[in-house]
């Protein structure tokens, strides 16, 4: 943490001291980071004596329903003011969804990332690029609030920080990762019922669409990219719903000649949602830019507003000229 991140924190936390009416938000599609960092924070504000919302822009996938107080994930009227908004993992207002209709109408926003492309949008800008997960910053967070980390908080950050740094295998997992995951393990957490409910719980609906996809793998550039995209009607034919991809991109990009994988996401006739990885030295936060998306080097997204087939042309074209 540097000195300014410092100052960050202690102006937030003094922030929420002074606040009532605090609302914190989820991204749209929600992942392990966002939904563990939300609750973790929302707790540690609940154990200051403060009252906090915390509101659902969309379904919690079934991956993180296991969560200690999920259940205080829920959905609000836009009221009329709202004194503070704190956003989390989020790189810019139009990744909230519902959530950006409460931001517009705060007095104030603190806004807590770890995205490279974050546009600062906040009033206060809590943005660590070199952390691995939102997660690790929102610890940070609370240890400054002075608030006791229990196994709930602690299970929650456990939950995002192992998510986005693929079980400590990334490259954005670092030291200082390692450093919060032992003070979390300290307080008891049992972490093979969290690894067991995070990584080994996948269900037969999930297994069948991962295999369908499977199918339709192309591979571009003498195996250098891998492309796979799911339709809703694979979603149908498999009684599988949209959060039910995760896991396919990553095990695309384990392929040993691929270098970019690449999961287009139809999520009606003409959106479709692109997720794409990199193994080296490919920036696939700079194609995701391309199309108003973002993200970090080797993990980022966009939205496509095209048919399938012309979204995988041209996302295919963007890659291509990556390597050259
Ligand atoms: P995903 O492929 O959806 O798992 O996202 C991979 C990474 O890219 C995550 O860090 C997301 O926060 C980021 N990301 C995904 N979609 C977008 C988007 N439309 N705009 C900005 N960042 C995104
Ligand atoms: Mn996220
Ligand atoms: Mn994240």
């Amino acid at each position: 943490m540097n000195d300014s991140l410092d100052l960050s924190i202690e102006k937030a936390i003094s922030l929420i001291k002074e606040s009532s009416n605090i609302y914190i938000a989820s991204h749209v599609q929600p992942d392990g980071d966002n939904i563990g960092s939300i609750l973790a924070l929302g707790m540690a504000i609940k154990k200051m004596n403060k009252d906090v919302n915390i509101l659902k822009v969309d379904e919690v996938p079934s991956d993180y329903r296991f969560l200690p107080n999920v259940e205080l994930i829920k959905e609000y009227e836009i009221p009329s003011t709202v004194d503070l908004f704190i956003a989390l993992d989020s790189s810019d207002m139009n990744r909230l969804g519902l959530g950006k209709e409460f931001a517009l109408k705060a007095e104030k926003i603190i806004n807590i990332d770890h995205h490279i492309t974050n546009d600062k949008f906040g009033d206060i800008n809590i943005i660590s690029d070199s952390s691995g997960a939102t997660g690790e910053i929102v610890y940070q967070v609370i240890k400054k609030m002075n608030v006791d980390i229990d196994r709930y908080i602690a299970t929650c950050l456990y939950t995002a920080i192992s998510t986005d740094t693929g079980s400590f295998m990334y490259s954005n997992t670092t030291y200082s990762t390692h450093m919060i995951i032992a003070e979390l393990m300290k307080t008891g957490i049992d972490i093979n019922d969290i690894n067991v409910n995070l990584y080994q719980s996948r269900s037969i609906e999930r297994t069948r669409l991962f295999i369908n996809s499977l199918n339709n793998l192309e591979l571009h550039l003498d195996g250098k990219i891998g492309i796979v995209y799911v339709t809703q009607e694979m979603l149908r034919a498999n009684n599988a719903k949209l959060e039910d991809t995760e896991g396919i991109v990553s095990f695309i990009r384990d392929i040993d000649s691929v270098e970019v994988a690449c999961l287009l996401k139809e999520i009606k006739e003409d959106e479709v949602k692109v997720s794409l990885r990199s193994k080296r030295n490919i920036d696939v936060a700079k194609i995701s830019s391309r199309y108003n998306g973002g993200g970090h080097m080797r993990a980022a997204g966009c939205t496509i507003n095209a048919t399938i087939e012309e979204a995988k042309m041209s996302i295919l074209n963007e890659i291509e000229m990556a390597f050259r």
